[in-house]
This record gives structure tokens, C-alpha cells and sequence, in this order.
């Protein structure tokens, strides 16, 4: 399976980062390798000394599905959740600013800790899903699929003209604003229409 991220897909937090609004979705891959399940600690690596936590909207995809087009796209996905897009900032800068691909900032082992899927069918409204993200119990980030630059049906139809999409693959939607570093002992809870879907510890 693969995991689709889409960059920069909130206004807010595009501003907070200085970048500019995309005028596509900017789309890149982790591998199976980053996901963490079952609210499991995330380890700091060795890497990093600026490992920043982004909260999104996570998708399930549920049919083998290539060239979707924007109507039909919500019949390739039967489920959704809160992960957590972790990113090693500094890399990310550093790369950035060589020119380089940053992949490396974003996709390494356990990069990607996920929620626990809610079916479609319990959310009242695909394009009004609040979430957020507490740290140690403070409000960090909040967000609603409402304010995303791109759409679901708008980000299925653009990932699927070049990767096929697969029963079991995932695609992380993008963070809104609040996006921040965290440290060892930070316990990282993530809640979707209020609801707690993730909840585990930095180590
Ligand atoms: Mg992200």
C-alpha cells in the first residue's frame, strides 16, 4: 500500500510557513514503513532536532480506482481518520533550500502515526469534518475539511491521473495552521467530530 500527502492545503498554514497558496496540489508519497498503529509511541530520531507534528484528515481508500473524476471520488474512500503528517523541519529546510527533494524530511520510519477510521457513513458531512490536536493537553491545531484549498473529490481526481489507487492506500489531506515541534514525554491527542481517534506519547 502506499500513502498519498497532499502539501500546503490550508491557507493559514501556508501562510505560516511562507509559502505561497498552491494553485495545484502539491503531492508527494510515504512508504508502508512510516505508519504507526494503535496509538504506539513515536520515537525522536536521531535526525532531527526540529521534529515538527502536522494533524490532517486521513482517507481510506476502499476500491481500485485510476482517472477518477471529482463526482465519483467519494465512492473511493469509505473511511476517515486524524494522523499525524511528523516532520523533520530542519531537513526539510535544508533540502529545501538546496534545491533537493525533501522526501526524506517526511517519510522515514513512523512518520505517519494514524487514527482510528471512522466509516463515512457515521460522518453527517464530508465537507464540514471538524478536527483538531491537543499537546498535553493544550489546544494546538484546529481544522475542518470545509477550509481546504483542495477538496477530497478534488485531490482523488488529481492523484489519480498519475498513481492507480489501491484498496488499503491512504491519503493525508494536509495540516492546517499550528503546526509545531515536539519533545520527549509530549502525549499527542487527536479528535475527529469530537470524537477521540488518537492518542499516544513521544518517546
Ligand atoms: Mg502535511
Amino acid at each position: 500500500m502506499k500513502i498519498i500527502c497532499v502539501g500546503r492545503n490550508y491557507i493559514k498554514h501556508a501562510a505560516e510557513m511562507n509559502n505561497p497558496v498552491p494553485q495545484i496540489p502539491l503531492i508527494f508519497l510515504k512508504p508502508d514503513s512510516a505508519i504507526l498503529k494503535k496509538n504506539k509511541p513515536f520515537f525522536l530520531p536521531d535526525f532531527s532536532n526540529d521534529l515538527q507534528f502536522e494533524a490532517e484528515l486521513v482517507l481510506r481508500i476502499s476500491k481500485l480506482g485510476k482517472g477518477i473524476s471529482k463526482g465519483y471520488a467519494h465512492r473511493y474512500f469509505d473511511a476517515v481518520t486524524v494522523g499525524i503528517d511528523f516532520t523533520a523541519r530542519d531537513l526539510q529546510k535544508k533540502f529545501s533550500l538546496a534545491g533537493e527533494p525533501w522526501d526524506l524530511s517526511k517519510t522515514f520510519d513512523g512518520s505517519a502515526p494514524l487514527g482510528e477510521f471512522i466509516s463515512k457513513e457515521k460522518l453527517r458531512d464530508l465537507s464540514d469534518i471538524s478536527f483538531y490536536l491537543d499537546v498535553n493537553g493544550e489546544r494546538r491545531q484546529t481544522g475542518n475539511s470545509s477550509e481546504m484549498i483542495f477538496s477530497f473529490g478534488d485531490i482523488i481526481a488529481y492523484a489519480s491521473r498519475f498513481y492507480t489507487l489501491k484498496t488499503g492506500d491512504m491519503i493525508f489531506t494536509g495540516t492546517p495552521a499550528g503546526v509545531g515541534p515536539v519533545k520527549r514525554g509530549d502525549n499527542l491527542v487527536a479528535f475527529l467530530e469530537g470524537q477521540k481517534v488518537l492518542d499516544f506519547f513521544v518517546r
